[in-house]
């Protein structure tokens, strides 16, 4: 086995060729990277390269899948259109091709563009989204890359320089006053890309400011990050690997509860001895880690990956979180699996796990109205249907109310689901009261300590 890479090296379409690996691709292998990552941002690295894809297993190996764009993900005519154009080398004509092509893969589902951007003064805060009552979504800057990208990602255009449709935020102050302002806030994520492509200092200055004493209703702060997976030596043997521990330890030891939203995709990511030492260090500091991902067609399949994910994650001090519906962007038809063979691989993992383990939630779908668990495939009077329900929602008295939609054994998303019992619209699309029931969700004023 190679040695461990001590320093980052990522490759890109325009390196990739000075890998080792890469002279392990056939020549078709390779001319499709090249075609389909002028439409997919396309980045991997040293690390990813060496120790979690098998080379004996390609095309199938679930990491090479993860990272390395495939023909499929693009529709047979496109990629004759496009491979033709840089057969050509007319920049116009190629950049015009890709740009259609990836306007075409709703590249901000669920409203994100429209629907989530919170305003201050009438102004939009570009780099930050508030959707759900109690949580901010914080998008800084220096964080909108990753270590690696994943093919299936939904934060896509963030990567691939599109402006028009990317948020970033250059400095926490927005995110203070507008959070100084919204005492209902408890949480704040800060996700990306990744933060943690940040270095300890860099991230000290966006999140240092949180921890003052006028946002003490701010109890969770949670970074998301998939680089516990694709760049453990962030936690362990990077240069200010320690500096970022301390950050870690000084939140904490200010009374805030922080989450790392560990991105993980498969069992063989936590089987390397770094993964797992990375993890110990992010507990040792008093951080919790909470381990989520999307199941993805061609990567995750296999429930005994995800049983085996939760159950080293659980034995290491982590928190089996989330496993979620792969969202409809980017190349989704490449990517999705049918809502009911989605629940049928979340039910066979759970139930290979102790009962530590099944604080997992899912297969759940981040749809335009909110979270919606698969709860279960279920006859009433006759009928098959989905059972359902809303984990986080626009509307907070959406939550928690058990509702279905007819089987379909194909549909992939909620848009493709019809509601049960010759109803026309589901009750969140007709947004009526609850009947008889109180609206329960107000701020519930924060206890301090003594
Ligand atoms: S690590 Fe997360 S943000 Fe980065 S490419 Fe993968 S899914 Fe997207």
């Amino acid at each position: 086995m190679p040695l461990l890479p001590a320093r980052f090296k990522p490759y890109t379409r325009q390196t990739i060729g000075q890998a080792r690996q890469w002279e392990w691709l056939s020549e078709a292998q390779r001319e499709e990277v090249q075609v389909v990552s002028h439409v997919m941002p396309f980045r991997t690295n040293e690390y990813v390269l060496d120790r979690l894809i098998d080379w004996n297993n390609i095309p199938d190996d679930p990491i090479y899948r993860l990272v390395f764009p495939h023909r499929d993900m693009l529709a047979p005519e496109q990629y004759g259109q496009l491979r033709a154009l840089l057969q050509e080398g007319e920049p116009a004509a190629i950049e015009a091709c890709v740009r259609a092509i990836r306007h075409g893969m709703n590249p901000h589902p669920a409203g994100q563009m429209t629907h989530n951007v919170p305003q201050q003064g009438g102004v939009p805060l570009r780099g930050l989204q508030h959707k759900y009552d109690q949580t901010v979504l914080f998008f800084p800057s220096a964080g909108q890359t990753c270590h690696a990208y994943c093919t299936f990602c939904f934060r896509w255009p963030q990567f691939v320089g599109m402006d028009d449709m990317k948020f970033d935020a250059r400095g926490s102050g927005e995110l203070v006053a507008y959070l100084q302002h919204h005492r209902e806030v408890t949480d704040v994520l800060v996700t990306g890309g990744d933060p943690m492509i940040m270095n300890a200092r860099q991230l000290a200055a966006y999140l240092e400011p949180l921890l003052d004493p006028s946002l003490a209703h701010i109890q969770n702060i949670r970074i998301g990050t998939k680089a516990v997976a694709y760049w453990p030596q962030r936690f362990v043997s990077d240069r200010d690997a320690d500096d970022l521990l301390r950050l870690f330890e000084r939140i904490v030891q200010a009374g805030k509860n922080l989450a790392i939203m560990g991105h993980y995709s498969h069992a063989v990511e936590l089987r390397q001895e770094i993964a797992q030492q990375a993890l110990k260090r992010i507990v040792g500091t008093g951080a919790t880690l909470r381990m989520q991902g999307p199941l993805i067609r061609h990567i995750n399949e296999d429930p005994k990956s995800w049983a085996e994910l939760w159950q080293t994650g659980t034995r290491l001090g982590a928190i089996p979180y989330y496993m979620f519906v792969e969202r409809d962007t980017g190349p989704h038809a490449y990517f999705s699996l049918p809502l009911a063979r989605a629940h049928a691989i979340f039910q066979a993992a759970y139930q290979m796990v102790s009962g530590l383990s099944r604080t997992v939630r899912g297969p759940s779908m981040s749809a335009f109205p909110g979270k919606i668990l698969i709860d279960g495939v279920v006859e009433i009077a006759g009928e098959k249907l989905f059972a359902l329900q809303f984990l986080q929602a626009r509307n907070p008295d959406w939550v928690r109310r058990p509702f279905y939609a007819k089987f379909d054994a194909n549909a992939t998303w909620l848009d493709e689901l019809k509601p049960a019992f010759g109803q026309e619209k589901f009750f969140f699309e007709l947004d009526q009261p609850v009947p008889d029931i109180p609206a329960v969700h107000k701020v519930i004023r924060l206890a301090q300590a003594a």
